[in-house]
């Protein structure tokens, strides 16, 4: 704990953490170190590790990196948290991200942005840019992200980490401050397989606080690595051929896809006709869900509330403009918008049959390959600033990962080689519903 502390304030500058919580992780750490004496120590003693802003831990302040969430604090600890405490984990502080998860660049934030350490004149991803930074600069040994469309797994391929976003429902949601509640899951950044696996086999499971969380039970991910079988990997062409995609990460797409089939495998091209529809699906859907879920953000409850109100209505109204950064006010009116009697069934319910017809696509294709392969993101780590005029430029950037968290089955993103700035390259693999094993297992033997 010592040594991360060392780190975290050496590399202050990075801003990957919003609040450092010495007093309680020394004290965890004591606690731990005379468990380890008595020779009761858990599973996770030794483990160092910081939470994204979003997931709640009792006694401490919580934001989601927004402003209308200062001076909040919880009064209870999130399940998946809860259970890496259980086992002895640390828990080392609190992580920047984009407000309410809502970005890919950890641009949209009250704390501030935060400097990807591989080139600091460049974003770490997002929304959890920093829990990736914290594991990238080795401020902690593993964090917690949360990831509805991408936000895991684009920062960890920014940053050369792994990173994973289980099956929805795998990892109970309670103490998670909610974005899009039929996307969101709560994922994890390592810097090798098996510490991920670990951490995910402890914090998955059935949790009578979340009901929509699943009651199968949970492999020992960690002791499922070993990897000998030939396998069958479908890879989208549209993805291949996208124009947005960067040369160099088609290129290191296409040498790994290679290797696999000089190393015996099944490798097969398939098309998917349905790409062009998977971002307006996802952000008709998220952008619906987040205003519904904000609108509990009203001045009166959590948080902050305007001082300049002189009734009930200007005080919502004064409290919510003051308190909400411009990209979550924007998702509010338009998921107010497609919710709205007269365009409900223009935009929402049709996204809801594409999100059908997009899953069913994905399973059919992960019920006849063990895995679809495919760059994590069209682009590598950009400059700060080159998309922050332009929300839809934005929104491009999930043009991948969006497929896995609409359909709601597992993917990993492992690190593949770099560019020619030398930034990380990422490669997804998306598995069918609860395989994480399996995932785990072949992520592994990539790397
Ligand atoms: N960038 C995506 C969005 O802004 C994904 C965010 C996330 O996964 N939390 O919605």
């Amino acid at each position: 704990v010592n040594y991360y502390l060392q780190n975290i304030q050496t590399k202050a500058h990075l801003n990957a953490f919003v609040e450092v919580y010495t007093d309680s992780a020394l004290a965890q750490a004591a606690a731990v170190d005379q468990k380890i004496s008595e020779g009761k120590a858990g599973r996770l003693a030794g483990m160092v590790i910081g939470i994204k802003d979003v997931l709640v831990y009792k006694d401490h302040e919580v934001n989601a990196s927004s402003n209308i969430l200062k001076g909040f604090v919880s009064q209870f600890t999130a399940t998946a948290v809860q259970r890496l405490i259980d086992e002895d984990a640390v828990i080392v502080g609190r992580l920047n991200c984009d407000e309410f998860g809502m970005g890919s660049s950890n641009e949209n934030t009250c704390h501030g942005k935060v400097l990807n350490a591989a080139d600091e004149t460049r974003v770490p991803g997002g929304s959890s840019g920093g829990s990736a930074v914290a594991v990238q600069a080795n401020l902690c040994t593993v964090s917690l992200g949360t990831d509805t469309g991408g936000s895991v797994r684009q920062p960890a391929a920014f940053t050369g980490l792994v990173g994973i976003k289980p099956t929805y429902s795998r990892v109970s949601r309670w103490g998670l401050i909610a974005y899009a509640s039929s996307f969101d899951t709560i994922g994890i950044f390592s810097r090798n397989v098996k510490d991920n696996a670990l951490v995910m086999e402890i914090m998955a499971g059935p949790d009578n606080f979340d009901s929509t969380s699943s009651k199968k039970p949970v492999p020992p991910y960690s002791e499922l690595l070993h990897f000998d079988k030939r396998v069958k990997v479908a890879y989208l062409r549209e993805t291949i051929e996208s124009p947005a995609l960067q040369p160099e990460i088609k290129a290191n797409t296409l040498a790994l896809l290679d290797k696999l089939r000089k190393e015996g495998h099944e490798v097969e091209e398939v098309e998917f006709p349905l790409l062009k529809y998977v971002l307006p699906t996802y952000y008709i859907l998220t952008t619906a869900e987040a205003s519904s879920n904000l609108s509990r953000f009203d001045g009166v409850k959590y948080g902050y509330r305007t001082s300049a109100a002189h009734n009930l209505e200007s005080m919502y109204k004064k409290t919510r403009s003051e308190g909400f950064g411009e990209e979550v006010k924007r998702r509010i009116m338009l998921g107010t918008f497609v919710l709205s009697a007269s365009y409900y069934d223009a935009y929402f319910t049709k996204a809801q049959k594409v999100r059908r017809l997009i899953k069913e696509f994905t399973e059919n294709l992960l019920n006849k390959f063990d895995y679809i392969v495919m760059p994590t993101t069209p682009s590598t780590a950009f400059k700060f600033g080159e998309h922050s005029n332009d929300p839809v430029a934005m929104y491009l950037e999930d043009l991948f990962t969006v497929q896995a968290s609409v359909s709601g089955v597992p993917a990993i993103s492992i690190p593949n080689g770099t560019d020619e700035k030398g930034l990380p390259i990422g490669i997804q693999i998306i598995a069918n519903s609860f395989k994480e094993a399996e995932l785990y297992a072949f992520a592994d033997y990539l790397m």
